[in-house]
């Protein structure tokens, strides 16, 4: 289904970015696998798709610096020459009670999370732009000229007491993404984002590890079984393709029915 397409995916090195980046290649695509910290878990996600056969690099970038991010955009081109599909899936959680949260905790999920979002959504953006003006023949096809999708979360409409940085960032995902979308459509760009529950990745290991805390965690999930990285990587790749041609700004759950008040499932 990517057959050629250029794929970056940031955060890639672990979890959800992981499986985007090689089910991405596992479909054709060229693949930027985007760490900021931890070259070895880059690497092996780039081993791990060399050999099942697919394309990929690795490029170290943190989201949230500028220039970092004008670099891992530029370096992409230089290599494979364009840029199809942006996954824009950096994220982190710095967890502290509202009232003794630092300043520092809060201005780094917002930094990774939302600033990291703008910062990439605007340079691929520029970049499908540049690449249409420059075509020699250029598409006629009624179809999208690029692709980005965004790693919202369940906490985009859950408030998420002990998590107000992380919920803020995400709620704040969700109004990015729509006024983008809106801005981006008559340059048939499209954003949408998708909004994973709860997902077994290293983010909330503390959580799955423990029978107890899982148990309760079933409590939240109405088809009573945690999310795959693989469960939300088929649906970014469904939003990324023609098949999805004709959504755009719309926010996708994958959350079990995390959404679905399941609290109210047994009231009578
Ligand atoms: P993870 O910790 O396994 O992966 C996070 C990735 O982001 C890592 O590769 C990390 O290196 C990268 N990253 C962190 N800071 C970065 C920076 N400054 N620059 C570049 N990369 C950076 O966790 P995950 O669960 O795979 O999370 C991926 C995304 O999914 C996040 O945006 C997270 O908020 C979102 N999400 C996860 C869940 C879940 O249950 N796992 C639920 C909802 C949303």
């Amino acid at each position: 289904k990517f057959k050629d397409q250029v794929v970056i995916v940031t955060g890639s090195s672990s979890g959800i970015g992981k499986a985007c980046a090689i089910h991405f290649a596992g479909q054709g695509a060229k693949v930027v696998v985007n760490y900021s910290s931890n070259e070895e878990e880059g690497k092996k996600t780039v081993d791990e798709i060399h050999e099942r056969g697919g394309e990929a690099i690795l490029i170290q970038a943190d989201v949230s610096k500028e220039e970092d991010v004008l670099a891992m955009f530029r370096e992409t081109v230089d290599k494979f020459g364009r840029l199809d599909v942006l996954v824009s899936n950096a994220g982190l959680q710095k967890d502290a009670p509202f009232l003794e949260m630092t300043l520092q905790e809060w201005q780094k999920v917002i930094d990774v999370n939302l600033t990291g979002m703008f910062l990439c959504c605007r340079a691929a953006s520029r970049q499908f732009l540049a690449q249409v003006n420059n075509e020699e023949a250029p598409n006629h096809s009624e179809l999208s000229i690029g692709k980005i999708v965004l790693m919202s979360s369940v906490h985009d409409i859950i408030p998420w007491a002990g998590h107000v940085n992380y919920a803020a960032s995400k709620g704040g995902i969700m109004m990015f993404m729509k006024s983008i979308a809106q801005e981006l459509a008559p340059h048939k760009i499209r954003v949408n984002s998708v909004s994973p529950g709860a997902i077994k990745t290293p983010i909330n290991k503390e959580v799955w590890s423990d029978p107890d805390k899982y148990e309760g965690l079933m409590n939240l999930i109405p088809y009573k079984r945690i999310g795959t990285p693989q469960d939300v990587a088929k649906a970014v790749a469904w939003l990324s393709s023609d098949d999805s041609d004709y959504v755009n700004g719309e926010t996708l759950y994958i959350d079990g029915g995390m959404t679905l008040y399941p609290e109210f499932s047994d009231n009578g």
